[in-house]
């Protein structure tokens, strides 16, 4: 079996050519972090969360450190971490004053019997995931990472372990101008990720419209009626585009080893790893992506 496997990606956009290859770099780097702990026997939900982590403390992706600030030049952030074999998730939305989201939104997921936080309440959870020793701080605000991770655009990935656990994340500071307390679709289970024992998926893109067809739900349902992961990025896209007029990108993978990427904006920097990692790929431009 073609496994583990882990798809990246750091946003899909009308990036800037200056900022492509360093953001290249760092979902690279993140999807290596992932990767190695894969190999290593680690569950998906680890890999996951760890390459989240890099790319939310790169500061070179809008995701945690390097989020864009809303219209009052704050940050806000949205994070989710699904985990497919019980279809539970954790989510944290319209956070302020953390790094690290994507490890809270999976403290919110296997120590609490909610699935969802916002407002005050998200603060509170910090403080509670601190006191309890889920995670350190290293400064304020700043979670230590607890996988010995080296260290505009959501992030997000797809991992599947050893043991064809699928786990799905997504990060980020949101759209460029939001209002404060906007929340996207980063953190809506099933909109911005969505994964199951089947197949995972994560997007990237306008959250407002990403949400009306819930992307990613709808996606992986089309693995799920036997389509591959390539031919059913491509038709989530084109669902999106043609519903709403909008962009996205999306990701997607499966036990089997299959993956699928799709964006209708100009680049959607992308790196995946299956079985070895001298079978890493790359892709940047929505041009260079074989379709089906
Ligand atoms: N989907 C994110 C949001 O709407 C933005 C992005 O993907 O860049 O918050």
């Amino acid at each position: 079996m073609n496994l583990p496997a882990i798809i990246v990606h750091g946003g899909a956009g009308d990036w800037k050519e200056d900022r492509l290859p360093p953001a290249l770099e760092e979902v690279e780097k993140a999807a290596k972090i992932g990767f190695r702990i894969l190999k290593n026997g680690g569950s998906a939900l680890d890999a996951a969360e760890a390459c989240t982590f890099h790319m939310e403390g790169c500061g070179k992706l809008n995701a945690g450190l390097g989020a864009r600030p809303n219209r009052d030049g704050v940050q806000e952030l949205d994070a989710m971490i699904i985990d497919g074999a019980n279809l539970r998730s954790g989510a944290v939305m319209a956070v302020t004053g953390i790094q690290h989201p994507i490890s809270l939104a999976r403290f919110a997921m296997e120590k609490t019997s909610h699935s969802q936080f916002a407002g005050d309440g998200v603060k509170k959870l910090y403080e509670k995931m601190l006191s309890e020793g889920y995670r350190r701080e290293i400064s304020p605000g700043v979670t230590a990472s607890s996988f010995n991770a080296q260290a505009g655009d959501t992030v997000g990935c797809v991992t599947i372990d050893l043991n064809s656990h699928i786990a799905a994340t997504s990060s980020t500071g949101g759209i460029p101008d939001k209002m404060a307390g906007r929340v996207g679709d980063s953190s809506i289970f099933g909109a911005g990720a969505y994964a199951d024992d089947i197949c995972g998926a994560t997007a990237t893109g306008w959250g407002e419209h990403i949400i009306r067809v819930l992307l990613c739900r709808t996606v992986v349902s089309y693995v799920e009626e036997g389509a591959d992961p390539q031919a059913a990025a491509e038709r989530g896209i084109g669902l999106l585009q043609s519903k709403t007029g909008s962009q996205a990108g999306v990701v997607v993978a499966d036990p089997n080893g299959r993956y699928g990427l799709a964006m209708n904006t100009k680049a959607m920097p992308t790196v995946v790893i299956v079985g070895n990692v001298n079978s890493i790929r790359r892709f940047v431009y929505a041009k260079d992506v074989p379709t089906c």
